[in-house]
């Protein structure tokens, strides 16, 4: 039986998103680290690497696959309701000790994380898409950004069957990594992890690359919202509450910020979970910093009106939601309040059509081979 390396090292292709060094290494761009890889190496990410002067990318199947509401990506502001199609690759760029898709993200890292690859191709995975009835196709569960180039190849069939298009990412990108994006992601969710540099270079990072994604996935009019996991004692400081949604309303007031609550997890079980009202409190610098669209997650119930959506111009209610669930839905087919007729930032479809509930699926054994098993 082979080793999950070795049977992602097969699951590859030449990529697109490098260059050739005068020295003969590769420069690669898929994230913020922009790995220098000589003949053989491997990148940070552990599943791009240099062989014989091409850079070989992940290609050829998914760490997993469930369909869930789009709010649970979360997008509150892109076609409420929505199935969206999720599937993820292995592998990431940072290595966040309380990460909660560790299972996939540190397959290649943790021996504790195993999640064997599933075969698959982009036109299957589209034509499960449609079949299960979702409005949108996600790429998450892992780093998205580190398999940019199968990402693009699933978008493109997406697009082509008339699905919205997403990313679920840390951000750590690159000016050339977002242009190559561009045409083919219409969603883009950011995970704002901290306002300090020195707290991103914990988890393997720096903020600077992660900023920089901010500011020109909303300059090219991706519709972009943000969460921060509010994490006690390491993120949920006043002075750097203050900093970070200071950051996100100078890109643009009516980018939706989200600040989830921790719970222990994977390696970090040690901070206390957050509470209601640590979230209340973070939610209300964001509003006094200018944020128009501010929501608490994952406790469902406990955050009054903060799971809610009203309208930035005259208060009323446009979308009521208990967690991931819509309760009720008032923007008009424009995407407008129906009060004021002010418009509601976003990517509305023209009708809210109920709400598909949550179901979990995996390709089944008929049409998907789980790699490495044969
Ligand atoms: S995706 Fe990032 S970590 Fe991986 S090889 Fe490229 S630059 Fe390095």
């Amino acid at each position: 039986m082979s080793t999950l390396a070795e049977v992602l090292a097969r699951e590859t292709r030449a990529g697109e998103l490098y260059d050739t060094l005068p020295d003969g290494r590769l420069r690669c761009y898929a994230c913020g680290h922009c790995c220098p890889l000589p003949e053989g190496a491997i990148g940070v990410c552990k599943v791009r690497f240099n062989e014989r002067g091409r850079l070989m990318v992940p290609w050829g199947y998914v760490g997993g696959v469930q369909c869930d509401p789009i709010e649970k990506k979360p997008f509150f502001h892109a076609h409420p309701g929505a199935l969206a199609y999720s599937f993820g690759m292995l592998g990431c760029d940072l290595h966040c000790g309380y990460c909660q898709n560790w299972v996939t993200s540190q397959a290649l890292r943790d021996p504790a994380a195993v999640a064997p690859p599933i075969e698959a191709d982009p036109d299957s995975l589209v034509r499960d898409a449609l079949r299960q009835h979702a409005r949108a196709i996600v790429s998450t569960y892992n780093e998205p950004l580190i398999t940019s180039e199968w990402a693009v190849a699933v978008f493109e069939q997406a697009k082509a069957a008339g699905l919205a298009t997403g990313f679920v990412s840390n951000g750590n990108g690159t000016p050339r990594v977002l242009e190559y994006l561009r045409p083919w992601v219409d969603l883009y969710k950011v995970d704002l992890k901290s306002f300090d540099d020195r707290h991103y270079r914990e988890l393997g990072g720096r903020i600077g690359p992660i900023l920089d994604t901010i500011r020109r996935l909303h300059a090219m009019d991706v519709w972009v919202e943000i969460v921060t996991l509010l994490i006690p004692g390491f993120n949920d400081s006043r002075d750097e509450l203050m900093r970070l949604t200071e950051f996100v309303a100078s890109v643009s007031p009516d980018i939706p910020w989200h600040v989830t609550a921790f719970h222990g997890d994977y390696k970090m079980t040690g901070p206390p979970n957050t509470t209601a009202e640590m979230l209340l409190g973070a939610a209300d610098i964001a509003r006094a910093n200018g944020l128009r669209f501010v929501y608490a997650g994952n406790l469902p119930g406990m955050v009054g009106d903060l799971e809610n959506t009203r309208c930035a111009s005259c208060g009323d209610l446009l979308i009521g939601r208990y967690g991931y669930h819509i309760r009720d839905y008032r923007i008009t087919p424009d995407g407008a309040c129906p009060s004021c007729a002010a418009r509601v930032p976003g990517r509305w479809s023209r009708r809210f059509d109920g709400q598909i509930a949550s179901r979990p699926f995996l390709p089944g054994s008929r049409r998907f081979t789980i790699l490495g098993s044969r």
